[in-house]
């Protein structure tokens, strides 16, 4: 399909509100994504290719992750301990005994939801954080470090 780019840009947001994220938030998530690959061409070279499990790699590769992660709660304001306790919590709304094929197919994504949003305090300090980020009176869009 010779048009096809043209085709495909008709759909294309002209949108780039980077007021809404950040700077740290913006380069942990893409971090956290290249380094996801970086991880998963570790495993690729045991799997496909038969070479040793580098597990110095694997290692480097789950810091380097942690690192872009640490950028991203930085920025939005919460602690791993939290990030940590959410996930358990909607992992228990999700299998509350084990997983299961039948728990996996059948999500109650309402339930899940209300598992992350966890206390009236953490909400309101994250709409009072993206409040200030929106008035454009945050220094969020600055490196911390
Ligand atoms: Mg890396």
């Amino acid at each position: 399909m010779k048009d096809y780019i043209e085709k495909a840009m008709r759909t294309c947001s002209p949108g780039f509100h980077k007021e809404l994220v950040g700077t740290n938030a913006l380069h942990g998530a893409i971090g956290v994504a290249t380094e996801a690959g970086e991880l998963l061409d570790a495993v690729k070279k045991a799997l496909f290719y038969g070479k040793p499990v580098d597990e110095t790699n694997i290692l480097e590769e789950c810091g380097d992750i942690l690192w872009y992660m640490a950028a991203i709660a930085d920025h939005y304001g919460f602690t791993f301990e939290q990030a940590m306790e959410r996930n358990i919590a909607k992992l228990k709304k999700r299998y509350p005994e084990k997983f299961t094929e039948e728990f996996a197919e059948h999500r109650d994504l309402t339930s899940e939801r209300k598992a992350l949003e966890g206390d009236e305090a953490f909400r309101r300090d994250q709409k009072a954080q993206m409040d200030a980020i929106k008035r454009g009176k945050s220094n969020a869009d600055e490196p911390s470090y």
